[in-house]
């Protein structure tokens, strides 16, 4: 199963580390960076590693037809 660990925020790609250091830095302001799915552009949220899985991105809500949305549950 293929795990997103890149992504785009403002159409530039960041790693899934960056992207966390960012959603921490905007929590604070109360906002949210708009990260999107490399592939289908869809909105993706970041994830901490933890319970054996490394950190990656996951859809909002799944799409099908994006082989990098978490089809795994
Ligand atoms: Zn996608």
């Amino acid at each position: 199963m293929a795990r997103a660990v890149v992504c785009l925020l403002d159409g530039k790609k960041i790693d899934v580390n960056e992207a966390l250091q960012l959603r921490d830095q905007a929590r604070q302001r109360a906002s949210r960076p708009n990260f999107r799915c490399m592939e289908c552009e869809e909105p993706v949220r970041a994830h901490k590693a933890g319970g054996g899985a490394k950190a990656h991105f996951e859809h909002y809500s799944r799409n099908r037809n994006c082989r990098l949305s978490d089809t795994g549950r």
